[in-house]
């Protein structure tokens, strides 16, 4: 299963693309200036769908990654999900040591 965005209704604001956990959303193609989704690399995360503001990005049970290419993309997505964490708690850090410089002022 994957999703496909439906490019009729695309805007191009690139939401999805930089939400997406395996990088799988790409920028135009030789047809088109629109963003799509290569099925390969989708994990069926909905968060593109979520994320935009058109409402054009919807799931197709009957496009299917391998289980090879579903391995890889979740392989992606964990790499993804681990940056994420990382950047969090160093936000979080920095906010902390922060508030605490302020209180000794
Ligand atoms: S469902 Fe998830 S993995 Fe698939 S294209 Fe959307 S954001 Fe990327
Ligand atoms: S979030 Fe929606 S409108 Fe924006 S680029 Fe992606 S598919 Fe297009």
């Amino acid at each position: 299963m994957a999703y496909v965005i439906d490019q009729s209704q695309c805007i191009n604001c690139s939401w999805c693309r930089r939400e997406c956990p395996t990088s799988t959303i790409q920028y135009y193609n030789r047809d088109e200036r629109k963003h799509w989704i290569d099925p390969e690399g989708c994990i069926d995360c909905d968060i593109c769908s979520r994320v935009c503001p058109t409402k054009c990005i919807s799931h197709q049970p009957e496009v299917l990654p391998t289980p090879e290419q579903l391995k890889e993309a979740k392989m992606r997505a964990r790499t993804w999900a681990r940056g994420r964490r990382q950047l969090k708690l160093t936000i979080r850090s920095y906010v902390d040591r922060e508030i605490a410089r302020r209180a000794n002022l």
